[in-house]
């Protein structure tokens, strides 16, 4: 068959791959000038399928509230009259009682461990070096944090996650340049985890895919889609193409493309922020990644660079820079690795988290023949774009996926369950 992928962040360019690897002809129409411009570009490297857990979770609207007057603070909230993102919130809260979280995370994490298995597989198979790293260390500042993280440990107990909970000392014998001065009430090790460079792996992964016959149309925007008799018609900055069928992986943008088509979603971009600096002295540098859970920021080595990434805001859907988010990643960097680098002159860098109100993204089919999804991945896109790339490419060529889809197709919509 004849398939366009629209849109070349780390899941179009999962998807390309697979489907050329199925035998497929695969054209992937991308408005910027190369792949992983967007979301995918500057985003934490964390790839922890013990820890994907939905943005929806118990106590979490109370943590929003307490972060609305707060400097320095997780979440920013910037109340807007913009209606997609009152409806998304008002799901998003239907979603934070414990029984939803409980089934929402278990979807992302089915996918998530299946995804890390296939990059595994296609890290061995291709010998690919996109400055990985093993082990992810969730660090608590006080008693209560660990307090909110029990539900979310409880359930890596009982999905027989290799985890264990350490003390201050323990932690600092896993991250030695921990800075000491920084209350640490413990932490929660994850051994399995892992993180990565998620561009390089992209354009490393796109090299493969054109070697395989895959062709990227870039600087090319795709205006709309029309299915037709047979297949599907795309409109773009290069006129149209008439393909067999289309996979939208087009992040954010992608509810805009499916409302033209009657399609609603209620996917919302979460922005987030990253900061990334030349490491100066490697002794005082992190290891592998950590997350501080009191500031839902992550800080990771990618090769001889830190990176720190996180935050949340809501409300808002220009992609400038706002200093008091930019604030919190600097205080979370000299709070706990303070000489590893200069966060001053860090480059810094926002993005839209493409974020369904209940976590786990849309794969497969839409009531459109022809017309599939790969969208709404979150906060865990890089987790989870190996694994949904193989879905997608067996789904489109008539096979069933590899792992159960109950909860992870548009169906989820259909019946609120
Ligand atoms: C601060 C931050 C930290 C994060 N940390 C992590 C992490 O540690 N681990 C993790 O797993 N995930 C993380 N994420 C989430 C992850 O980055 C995303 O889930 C993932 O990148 C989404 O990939 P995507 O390919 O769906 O979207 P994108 O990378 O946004 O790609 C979509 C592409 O579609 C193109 N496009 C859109 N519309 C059109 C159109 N009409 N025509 C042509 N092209 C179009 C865009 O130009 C873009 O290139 C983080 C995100 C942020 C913002």
């Amino acid at each position: 068959m004849h398939v366009a992928v629209i849109g070349s962040g780390v899941v179009g360019v999962c998807t390309a791959y697979f489907l050329a690897e199925a035998g497929h002809q695969v054209v992937v129409v991308e408005r910027h000038g190369n792949v992983a411009e967007e979301a995918s570009y500057g985003n934490a490297g964390v790839i922890a399928p013990g820890y994907v857990t939905p943005w929806a979770a118990p106590g979490m609207p109370g943590k929003i509230l307490s972060c609305v007057f707060k400097s320095e603070a997780p979440l920013l909230f910037k109340p807007t009259l913009d209606p997609a993102l009152w409806r998304w919130m008002r799901r998003w809260l239907s979603e934070c009682e414990l029984e939803r979280y409980r089934i929402n995370k278990a979807r992302m994490q089915r996918v998530a461990f299946y995804s890390s298995d296939i990059q595994r597989q296609m890290r061995e198979h291709y010998q690919l070096d996109y400055e990985q790293n093993r082990g992810y260390l969730q660090l608590f500042r006080s008693a209560r944090d660990i307090q909110m993280a029990q539900p979310a440990i409880g359930l890596l107990m009982e999905n027989e996650v290799p985890h264990r909970m350490v003390d201050a000392d323990e932690a600092r014998s896993i991250e030695p340049a921990l800075d000491r001065k920084t209350a640490l009430a413990g932490g929660l090790y994850l051994p399995q985890d892992e993180s990565g460079n998620c561009p390089l792996f992209t354009k490393q992964l796109k090299s493969i895919a054109q070697s395989i016959g895959v062709e990227f149309q870039f600087n090319c925007n795709v205006r709309s889609i029309r299915s037709e008799t047979r297949g599907v018609t795309l409109q773009h900055d290069n006129g149209a193409s008439h393909v067999d069928a289309v996979v939208l992986a087009a992040g954010v943008d992608s509810a805009q493309l499916l409302a033209a088509l009657g399609i609603d979603v209620p996917l919302y971009p979460i922005k987030g922020y990253s900061a990334t600096a030349s490491i100066k002295n490697f002794e005082d540098a992190p290891l592998a990644a950590l997350m501080d859970e009191s500031y839902k920021v992550a800080i990771t080595r990618l090769g001889s660079r830190i990176r720190i990434a996180g935050t949340a805001e809501l409300g808002s859907r220009a992609l400038t820079l706002r200093d008091a988010a930019l604030r919190t990643l600097m205080k979370v960097g000299n709070d706990w690795f303070p000489d590893a680098a200069n966060y001053n002159i860090a480059s810094f860098w926002c993005g839209a988290r493409p974020m369904l109100p209940d976590g786990a993204p849309l794969l497969g089919a839409t009531p459109i023949k022809d017309i599939y999804l790969n969208i709404g991945h979150g906060s865990s896109g890089w987790a989870m774009a190996a694994g949904s790339g193989k879905i997608l490419a067996d789904l489109v060529s008539g096979y069933d996926a590899e792992i159960d889809m109950d909860g992870l197709t548009l169906a989820r919509y259909d019946q609120a369950s």
